[in-house]
């Protein structure tokens, strides 16, 4: 059976000694949020995760959800509905939620961290109240009064979960494809009508109601995007006061059998003449739904972290009890009829791969949720805006770096099982399934590319891209002299001028033949990433060389920072060379095949 252990100590060490965060005590809900009271949250989500959600993870996987033909209700595996009235009662939907809709306020930071901690522990039931707080989102940025009044308390108890549907069966990326209607009532609802494939926790027996948010095509709309209209349509009606009215005319079609997070309900989900409101204005539902998706890509993000942590810990005490073969310099373990595993030095690349890259990767998300937090919570525009630049540039390579990277680290942490990795016993294979999908969903990760050259790179005359650099830049050329941290800094000032040279190749012929700027798309995304990654590695070296001056180099963990960090340096980061001399050599081959060569 896998085990688990909330990354708690590194998750202080990144929001105490790397970002401040008591910096941003300005910030509503910051000053609630004082070292004892994080220290206390993640010590009681951790226990929850490690206790309750991770003893689920292998029995859900096997039972996974059923549909009932006769009335098409799900139910989840065994023991999930137990687990989670534990979040509900334990308020953890909402820890960031506005106080006036039942929240804690909490900065969403913790949110996220939470998230990381709870997809680690079972990433099928996670998507339960994942998926909420994105609709929660999505809500409150652009959902009128009486609505917000209507859903958010209960969805921000957990009482009631929330979902999004925009795929069906002929409009995947291509959201301009989209066929479900909407036509309006004297009343001012709409009435819904289509079908809609894939969509996560349509249906299920965890809460007493589904709140759906729907992209549907008003009569009349323009076609394409620019017709596409976001709705709320709930399992149930709900009366004035609160109370659940009559079931709506929607319901589960049926559930996929697929590759992993099997305890998650995939549903297909009828609409036949359901009962809908109005988000936002007619024709502008995808900027809306945008903001549940941008969310969600962050959440996915998380995922992709969460399931490289867990399948590493569990590699890595696998490989202290594992007896095979002896170390190249002699028996470690004489005594043993053979060494462990960890004595060799291929093992120890594996693990070091996915240790370096694990951490990194935690201290970009918290570095971006804690953007989030100031481009929603400051009361400064400029702030603001600079934190939302942040979001918008760094999402797709959030989405797309660490869903990537956090597959492919389970399979070297099955690896490290050899062929009991293959068995379903140890739970490494079920981890390599359920890492899969973070790659597909969300928008597969071809088109996180796309969005981040396409898009994001130009957005604003290039101003997030531009001062990404100068932050980057600045942070080196502050510290030039500092020789102890020189071995991290010329390998990041290498990484940054390769980034720079493929963006300004990118300028130079991506602008007259586009192809050239999607043929390069994705090793851009992973050369964006490996910069920021390299970035983040020597935040953390200096504030873990801090760490070690003040308690005398008495601190292992710290030091383990530093040669993990000199291992990304090394042996991750030169890696940008490639991605660069890929992105320069441009279209040509990749376009000149016609279509029946393939
Ligand atoms: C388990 C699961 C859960 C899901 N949950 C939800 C959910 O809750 N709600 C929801 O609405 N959807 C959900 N989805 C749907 C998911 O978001 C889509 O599958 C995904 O967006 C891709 O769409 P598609 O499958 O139609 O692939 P397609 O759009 O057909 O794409 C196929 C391939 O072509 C590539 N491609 C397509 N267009 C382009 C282009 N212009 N340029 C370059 N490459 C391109 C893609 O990158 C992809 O690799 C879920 C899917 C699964 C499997």
């Amino acid at each position: 059976m896998p085990t688990y252990k909330a990354p708690v100590d590194d998750v202080l060490f990144l929001l105490n000694d790397v970002f401040h965060i008591e910096r941003h005590n300005n910030l509503p809900g910051f000053a609630d949020a004082s070292p004892d009271v994080v220290e206390a949250v993640l010590s009681e989500a951790a226990k929850l995760c490690e206790e309750v959600l991770l003893p689920l993870n292998r029995s859900g996987d096997i039972e996974g959800c059923k549909r009932h033909d006769d009335d098409g209700s799900v139910t989840t595996p065994k023991g999930f509905k137990e687990a989670y009235k534990q979040v509900v009662d334990g308020g953890w939907v909402g820890i960031s939620a506005p106080v006036e809709y039942g929240g804690q306020g909490l900065p969403s930071t913790l949110t996220v961290i939470v998230n990381e901690f709870m997809c680690a522990a079972n990433m099928s039931f996670a998507m339960y109240p994942g998926l909420t707080q994105g609709a929660i989102a999505a809500l409150l940025a652009h959902a009128p009064a009486e609505q917000k009044d209507k859903y958010l308390p209960k969805m921000v108890a957990g009482t009631w979960t929330g979902t999004m549907n925009l795929t069906e069966p002929q409009c995947g990326t291509d959201l301009g494809m989209l066929r479900t209607k909407a036509v309006k009532q004297a009343d001012g609802s709409y009435k819904i009508t289509g079908t809609k494939i894939f969509i996560s926790a349509g249906e299920h027996d965890l809460a007493e109601n589904v709140v759906h948010l729907v992209l549907a095509r008003v009569e009349g709309a323009p076609d394409g995007t620019k017709g596409i209209s976001l709705f709320v349509c709930p399992k149930f009606l709900v009366n004035d006061d609160g109370s659940l009215g009559k079931r709506n005319a929607l319901s589960c079609g049926s559930i996929e059998h697929k590759m992993g997070i099997h305890a998650n309900s995939t549903c297909v989900m009828n609409y036949d003449g359901a009962t809908a409101w109005l988000i936002g204005e007619e024709n502008r539902g995808l900027p809306a739904m945008f903001v549940m998706m941008n969310e969600a890509r962050l959440g996915v993000g998380v995922q992709g972290l969460a399931l490289s942590d867990v399948a590493y810990q569990n590699a890595a005490a696998y490989s202290k009890e594992r007896l095979q073969g002896r170390a190249l310099t002699g028996p470690k373990f004489p005594d043993k009829p053979a060494d462990p595993i960890i004595v060799h030095p291929d093992v120890r690349r594996t693990l070091l791969t996915i240790r370096a890259f694990n951490e990194a990767a935690r201290a970009l998300l918290i570095w971006t949720a804690l953007k989030a937090d100031i481009a929603h919570r400051s009361a400064d525009e400029k702030e603001r805006q600079s934190a939302e630049d942040h979001m918008g540039l760094l999402t797709p390579v959030i989405k797309g770096v660490l869903t990537d990277t956090g597959f492919a680290n389970t399979v070297l942490a099955q690896q490290m099982f050899g062929g009991h990795g293959y068995i379903a016993e140890h739970g490494m294979e079920q981890f390599v399934r359920d890492a899969r999908i973070a790659m597909l969903y969300e928008g597969a990760n071809g088109i996180q590319a796309l969005d981040l050259v396409g898009r994001k790179l130009g957005k604003d005359g290039g101003r997030a891209m531009m001062s990404f650099f100068s932050e980057v830049q600045g942070y080196l050329k502050e510290r030039a002299d500092d020789d102890a941290l020189n071995p991290y800094l010329k390998p990041l000032g290498q990484a940054l001028a390769h980034l720079q040279q493929a963006t300004l190749w990118f300028m130079q012929n991506a602008v007259a033949k586009p192809e050239n700027g999607a043929a390069g798309a994705t090793d851009y995304m992973h050369l964006f990433g490996l910069v920021t990654l390299g970035y983040m590695w020597c935040r953390m070296v200096e504030a873990a060389r801090g760490k070690l001056a003040g308690a005398n180099g008495a601190e292992p963990s710290m030091n383990a920072k530093l040669v993990a960090g000199r291992f990304f340096m090394e042996r991750m980061l030169p890696e940008t060379a490639s991605h660069l001399a890929r992105i320069q050599a441009g279209a040509g081959s990749v376009m000149e095949l016609p279509a029946e060569a393939f």
